[in-house]
């Protein structure tokens, strides 16, 4: 009996010793998931000896530890596509860097005397209001109107946002999440860092494409990097997520900083097929009055107003 009990004993003290494990400190082996079973001919003096050697009891029940152990949820498609688009361009060096880089578009491929206005809306904090005077005029106006917005300005205008993608006069693309521009190695314009990787580009189109697929119940086809610049990388990357990149060929208001004049004179100069830069998010901006001078003009001229996806783009 006493022989007995010494074993017992040592089967206590010792209870794993190929684990490796130090006291209080469970093993990812079986030993940290199951209690060293008591041996069968143990005395009942047992228990007491267990406590006064301290073995190390696990930290939670068995049954929690086999759930934390069970493989996590499948990832879903957008994370699975996300994998995939990484691992297909992460090795691909771009060589260009601009607005007119290979692949974006920048015009409506027609001879149809017809112009796009597009609308950008960048959010951040000084890129998040509302120009509630240019929206009115379109809509009295009924001019059709191609709207980019940020999900920083989304964000900042939730009601404005819902009424615009409500309003079938518009149609609502995407000017990516937080405006950065689209980058696959962290390249910069006007100081603002562009997106660091596949990765990150890939969250900066896709997170907003889904906001504004909420909403309107359409993904975005079309997609404006944040600033206009990108990389060709970054346009196939954009394409492989379903949207076409696209920049302009007129620049109606650099980046809203024009006085009405000159935004008069850029709307003037645009040709059949146009598609023109604006900005709908500083209403101190000269670019709501310039609109109003020039849009008479222009339908004077024979020309109407469209829409980006109703053309090709080229
Ligand atoms: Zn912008």
């Amino acid at each position: 009996m006493k022989t007995a009990f010494l074993i017992a004993a040592c089967l206590l003290l010792f209870p794993c010793p190929a684990s490796g494990s130090g006291p209080g400190e469970p093993a990812a082996g079986q030993g940290a998931i199951q209690e060293a079973p008591p041996p069968a001919q143990a005395p009942p003096a047992a228990p007491v000896v267990r406590r006064k050697v301290r073995y190390p009891e696990p930290q939670a029940p068995a049954a929690a530890i086999v759930r934390a152990a069970a493989p996590k949820a499948a990832p879903g498609p957008g994370q699975l596509r996300k994998k995939q688009i990484v691992a297909a361009y992460r090795d691909r060096a771009p060589k260009d860097w601009g607005e007119r880089v290979a692949g974006v578009r920048t015009r409506l491929d027609t001879a149809e005397p017809v112009i796009a206005l597009t609308f950008d809306a960048c959010g951040g904090p000084r890129g998040s209001r509302v120009d509630n005077a240019l929206i009115e005029y379109l809509r009295k106006e009924q001019i059709p109107a191609t709207l980019f917005l940020s999900g920083s300005w989304i964000e900042a205008n939730p009601a404005v946002f819902k009424a615009l993608a409500a309003d079938p006069l518009f149609e609502i693309a995407n000017h990516g999440l937080a405006h950065r521009p689209a980058s696959v190695n962290g390249r910069s314009a006007y100081g603002i860092r562009g997106t660091g990787s596949v990765g990150e580009l890939v969250d900066e189109i896709e997170k907003n494409g889904r906001r504004i697929e909420a909403a309107t119940g359409r993904k975005p086809k079309f997609y404006r990097p944040g600033t206009a610049f990108c990389d060709e990388v970054a346009v196939q990357v954009a394409g492989e997520l379903g949207c076409e990149v696209v920049n302009y060929t007129v620049l109606g208001d650099a980046g809203a900083t024009w006085p009405q004049e000159k935004v008069r004179q850029a709307l003037l100069r645009a040709e059949p097929g146009a598609i023109v830069i604006l900005h709908m998010n500083q209403p101190r901006s000269g670019t709501a009055a310039g609109v109003m001078e020039a849009v008479p003009r222009l339908r004077e001229k024979g020309l109407r107003f469209v829409k980006l996806s109703e053309f090709p783009l080229r």
